[in-house]
């Protein structure tokens, strides 16, 4: 049993309240990560899993135990750094059996977790190098071998993959996601990047300024964001939010461009946020007319920029498009795609 339990916690430097009665729950074998920009307290709370720093107020428990006043050794967990944090004196085999040496098992056991990590993650030869010698994609690999033979009840991971190329990047994602098919380790995983959180989550936390702003499965935040902070942080490229009020039943930003509304309890000359995704548009010879702006290419799909009014919207399109800046287009979509905030940015539920 190794489930996480984080109740009413909150953390305080000083005067200053970086996480504020943050509860999350997280069942035995699932893989959450907590997502959200630079600054929002993310770390912050995975270290007081950790034990690396103090818990000022709530609780938290690991395996139905309270652990606030355990020490951090004492913890059974194993986290994974940003700076892989890997001895540079020790070859890779001395950094994998280090933990396992401190805790005096015994040496054939220690040899087998070491092989077993070291064939899991292709890293048999590379035993006998230091870390200077291997890339910074197999220096990854040892930190999470030195996890891996712990066999902890919970593996945190802070940022992990920031100091990877971008090519780097997506194939370690899909290695650490497998990983954890195949251990079924509860894992609690830090990124800013929404795309490493859509794409290996079982289940995302989205953080802002030391609160959760939603948890779900990806695809929950992505289809019904609770606000406009999770519209706009999930999914790429992000919504489009577009400002105005409900006039005569349509909504018409103050530069006059006029959409039509999903039918929805928002009353006339009511001040509200308009939010349409990009792969929902369609350029159409009817529709919301503009003029593209700019048009990215990437050979699966094409980005499109049209401006309305004094309005930028983002069009995608999983095909290529024969359009050209300055063209005169239309934007079609479907209004039950569209998503209504209110002036606190909280979503306006759409009916039928
Ligand atoms: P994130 O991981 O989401 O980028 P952090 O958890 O590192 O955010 O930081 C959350 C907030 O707490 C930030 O505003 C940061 O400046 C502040 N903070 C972090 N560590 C300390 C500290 N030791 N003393 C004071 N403030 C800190």
């Amino acid at each position: 049993m190794s489930s996480v339990q984080i109740r009413s916690v909150s953390k305080s430097y000083a005067q200053t309240s970086v996480i504020k009665d943050v509860s999350v729950d997280i069942p035995d074998g699932e893989f959450v990560i907590l997502v959200g920009p630079s600054g929002c307290g993310k770390s912050t709370l995975l270290r007081m899993i950790a034990g690396l720093e103090d818990i000022s107020g709530g609780e938290i428990a690991i395996g139905g135990n309270v652990i606030n006043d355990v020490a951090p050794k004492s913890r059974d967990i194993a986290m994974v750094f940003q700076n892989y944090a890997l001895y540079p004196h020790m070859t890779i085999r001395e950094n994998m059996e280090f933990a396992l040496q401190l805790k005096k098992v015994a040496k054939s056991e220690i040899d087998e977790k070491v092989m077993r990590a070291a064939d899991i993650l292709g890293l048999r030869e590379l035993l006998s190098r230091y870390p200077r010698q291997l890339s910074g994609g197999q220096r990854q690999r040892v930190a999470m071998g030195r996890a891996i033979v712990r066999d902890p009840k919970v593996f945190l991971f802070d940022e992990p993959l920031s100091n990877l190329d971008a090519k780097l990047r997506v194939q370690m994602r899909a290695e650490i996601k497998a990983l954890h098919q195949r251990l079924k380790t509860t894992t609690v995983y830090v990124t800013h990047d929404q795309v490493e959180a859509m794409t290996m989550a079982d289940r995302i936390v989205v953080m802002r300024s030391g609160i959760v702003e939603q948890a779900g499965t990806p695809l929950e935040l992505y289809d019904n964001p609770a606000n406009m902070f999770v519209a706009q942080f999930i999914g790429s490229p992000a919504m489009n939010i577009l400002g105005g009020q409900v006039a005569e039943g349509a909504f018409e930003t103050d530069d006059g461009v006029r959409l039509f509304m999903p039918a929805a309890a928002v009353t006339d000359g009511s001040r509200i946020h308009y939010g349409i995704r990009p792969e929902h548009i369609v350029l159409s010879d009817k529709g919301v007319p503009g003029t593209v702006h700019l048009v990215e290419p990437t050979g699966a799909s094409t980005e499109v920029i049209v401006t309305a009014g004094r309005q930028q919207i983002t069009v995608l399109a999983h095909e290529r498009l024969p359009v050209r800046p300055g063209q005169q287009v239309h934007l079609a979509y479907d209004t039950a795609k569209v998503c209504l905030f209110d002036e606190r940015e909280q979503r306006v539920r759409i009916e039928g």
